[in-house]
């Protein structure tokens, strides 16, 4: 990419694709195209071609996605499934058919086995049985992984794939209900920190171990690998290394400033032991994260704040 090249980034508003606006900005890309879910619904094919024949864009960016935790995928798997295919769908194939450059594809790590070797490797695809309760959303996943490598191999596009661990930052979403854990444990210490409560409630043993990475330091692996990765095999981006979940609450309760206790809720499930990727290969192609747990936490607790 050089700065006037027309860049597009689909889903500019959520968590990854906010992120790799500002780092575009930040670096200087002026010619950015954008548009919100009510302006273009990427679910829509006309509406799609439209925009591309008018627009054209030469680099995009593919970060819209119907994503969820384990409730949501587990009540609309239908809407996981249709509108995720529909999307991506859409988006790379017209980005061949109006002449795109490249386009870089936002995975997930759910794509991999439930029963993988840790650290996850790229081969490690289609080696085994999904989790069952994200399967339709990871395997609408590896359908674009595995249309970005058919359009390569047959129309000669230039498409790559990377797979990021668990993210968390700006535009993150903080419902109890609904959302992972960092963003849930950071409202939780934040709330019993207001109201002086004894006490905050973290689910499970705490013994699990869990991989964070910084939405902004994803954003800069992916314009780097715009950048200067071209090959099809899928990338996986994360920071090499992981932490409990009691750790994770200590860190947060730290950066909150809440002096309560941490207490344990063991009726609730602890999930996989643990998921951690494997980044050999990232950091062979010269890129590795550099914001630090303690960085982030601060960043996202003041976003948060803010928001
Ligand atoms: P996972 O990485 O797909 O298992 O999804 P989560 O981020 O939802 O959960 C990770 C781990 O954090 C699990 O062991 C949860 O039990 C634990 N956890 C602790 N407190 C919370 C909480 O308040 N919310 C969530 N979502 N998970 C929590």
């Amino acid at each position: 990419m050089n700065k006037n090249s027309k860049i597009y980034v689909a889903g500019h508003r959520g968590l990854v694709g906010s992120a790799i606006l500002r780092n575009l900005q930040k670096e200087g890309y002026e010619n950015l195209v954008l548009r919100t879910s009510k302006e273009l619904d990427l679910r829509e094919k006309n509406q799609v071609d439209t925009f591309f024949a008018e627009e054209r864009p030469e680099y995009i960016f593919l970060a819209a996605a119907k994503v969820g935790g384990i409730v949501a995928n587990n009540e609309f798997p239908a809407d996981f499934i249709r509108d995720n295919l529909l999307i991506q769908t859409n988006v790379i194939d017209a980005s061949y058919r109006y002449g795109a450059t490249k386009l870089l594809f936002l995975g997930s790590t759910c794509i991999y086995p439930k029963m993988a070797p840790q650290p996850l490797k790229e081969e490690y695809l289609l080696t085994g049985e999904l989790e069952p309760t994200n399967e339709p959303y990871a395997i609408a996943k590896i359908a674009g992984i595995k249309m970005c490598q058919s359009y390569n191999r047959q129309y000669g596009t230039k498409y790559i794939s990377v797979m990021p661990t668990n993210l968390y930052g700006p535009e993150d979403n903080f419902d109890l209900q609904t959302s992972h854990v960092l963003p849930a444990l950071i409202r939780k210490f934040h709330e019993a920190k207001e109201s002086n409560l004894p006490f905050v409630e973290v689910w499970g043993t705490g013994t699990p171990l869990r991989e964070f990475l910084y939405s902004e330091d994803l954003a800069d692996a992916c314009v780097y690998l715009m950048n200067n990765y071209s090959s099809d095999e899928m990338v996986n981006i994360g920071v090499g290394h992981d932490l409990s979940i009691k750790e994770l609450a200590e860190k947060i309760k730290a950066v909150v400033g809440y002096t309560g206790e941490i207490k344990f809720d063991k009726t609730k499930p602890d999930g996989t032991p643990r998921k951690l990727v494997d980044v050999t290969k990232l950091n062979s192609l010269g890129w590795k994260a550099t914001t630090s747990m303690d960085e982030g936490l601060t960043k996202a607790y003041q976003w948060f704040l803010e928001n």
